[in-house]
């Protein structure tokens, strides 16, 4: 059993902030992609470079370079593994694979 002791008078206006934004995209700046599970891997002879996957990523991880991605790597410091990319390919060219296949590259 915990030996917290919890006051029974404190409000909300007592407890410390967390998850303060400042800003949008601060993430950025840092490591996000860390605890990824799995990695997303594109054939890119399947891709039509339609950049759905581009559109709906929620960490920006796919580059896109003139109006391409395929040939271009993900960004693995701040992909999470989500598989939205994935899920939403047209052409299903995205496997999300486990991240123990690749220990021997990281
Ligand atoms: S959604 Fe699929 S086909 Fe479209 S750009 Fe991304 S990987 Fe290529
Ligand atoms: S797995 Fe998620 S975070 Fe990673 S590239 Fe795909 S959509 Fe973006």
């Amino acid at each position: 059993m915990s030996d917290r002791v919890y006051s029974k008078t404190a409000g909300w206006q007592d407890m410390a902030a967390g998850g303060v934004i400042p800003q949008a995209g601060n993430a950025e700046e840092y490591a996000t992609g860390g605890w990824r599970t799995f990695r997303p891997v594109r054939d890119d002879e399947k891709c039509i470079d339609c950049l759905q996957c581009w559109i709906y990523c929620p960490d920006n991880a796919i580059k896109v370079i003139d109006q391409k991605v395929s040939g271009i790597p993900y960004d693995l410091v701040h992909c999470k593994g989500c598989g939205v990319c994935a899920a939403i390919c047209p052409v299903k060219c995205i496997e999300m694979k486990p991240e123990t296949d690749f220990e021997d590259e990281n």
